[in-house]
């Protein structure tokens, strides 16, 4: 099979988009998307400083490579959860890429490691006060990216969520119609007045098969195995039954979530700004500043609850 663009041989083929691509021309590709996803959701400019969350995982990682070869300025942070093996294999993977890609660009690379700053790993102080250790992860995560990013005076912080995250995510939220999630499931958050970053996500139009080739063809080390903790998620069920319909239908996982993205822009610009109506309810924590709709945040009771268990 012939590249779409060139004479080349395909490497490799995307039924979503009737196309089959070399690997330079996929290459291409990839970049166009995510340009395209910066000036649609009207993300940052290149005199932005980005603040790019890096689990050492595929997506983050070819996030990372992607923005610095588009001449953006992206640093990077990464939570160090302590899980085993796993977090010590993925720590390698980023600070590889670091020191053979990233610093030589000028880029720096910042660690928040919870064993030394928490006291523990994320498994740990999960069980400390009694829950589930992937919803005390989100937090953890969540808290220190708006955290760092506030700190250190960033414009924009980025995840390397993609379509299929997203689009899983969407289902999940319509399956339970939690529609106060749905409110918040675009590609570009806003920054709020109360303290909350600006949150891209610049990969949401490309699939997790495409993030994968894309490192693959561009050599960026990545640790391949799953968060040990994620086994059983509802999340994995969700991407597997998208899955299935995409190959039965291709397309689907991108007609699901851009067209849920089309709906919400019509909505939100009838309704005015939600968001911001919305986040002025919260205000800082008591206890660290950073903002809450409580008195003290999510994470500070955490931690207050970790303390006094030990
Ligand atoms: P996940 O929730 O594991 O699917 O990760 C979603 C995104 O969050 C990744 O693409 C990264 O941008 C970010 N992320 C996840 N884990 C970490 C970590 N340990 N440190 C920094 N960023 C992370
Ligand atoms: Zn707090």
């Amino acid at each position: 099979m012939r590249c779409k663009k060139c004479p080349q041989q395909a490497a490799i083929k995307l039924p979503q988009h009737n196309a089959a691509y070399c690997k330079t021309c996929f290459t291409e590709f990839v970049h166009s998307q995510v340009a395209k996803a910066i000036k649609k959701q009207k993300m940052f400019s290149h005199d932005d400083r980005i603040l790019v969350a890096v689990s050492g995982g595929k997506d983050s990682m070819a996030l990372w490579a992607i923005l610095l070869k588009l001449g953006y300025r992206a640093d990077a942070l990464y939570v160090d959860l302590g899980i085993g093996n796993y977090s010590m294999q993925s720590r390698q993977k980023v600070e590889h890429f670091n020191d053979s890609v990233a610093q030589p660009l000028g880029a720096t690379l910042q660690i928040h490691t919870l064993a030394e700053n928490e006291g523990a790993g994320v498994k740990e102080l999960a069980m400390m006060i009694n829950r589930p250790t992937c919803s005390a992860c989100g937090t953890m995560k969540r808290y220190h990216f708006n955290r760092t990013a506030l700190e250190k005076d960033y414009d924009v912080m980025a995840t390397g969520h993609n379509l299929d995250d997203e689009a899983s995510r969407l289902l999940g939220n319509v399956l339970h119609w939690q529609t106060d999630f749905l409110e918040k499931q675009t590609p570009t958050l806003p920054a709020s007045l109360d303290g909350f970053a600006k949150k891209v996500k610049p990969l949401y139009r490309l699939t997790e098969r495409e993030m994968a080739a894309y490192a693959i063809i561009n050599k960026i080390a990545y640790i391949v195995d799953e968060c040990p903790m994620s086994k059983g998620s509802k999340m994995l069920v969700y991407k597997d039954v998208l899955n299935r319909l995409e190959e039965a239908s291709p397309g689907t996982k991108q007609v699901f979530y851009f067209q849920f993205l089309d709906k919400q822009a019509k909505e939100q610009a009838a309704t005015q700004n939600i968001t911001a109506q919305d986040q002025s309810r919260l205000s800082p924590c008591h206890s660290c500043g950073q903002p809450t709709s409580m008195e003290v945040c999510t994470y500070c009771k955490m931690m207050t609850k970790a303390k006094a268990a030990v």
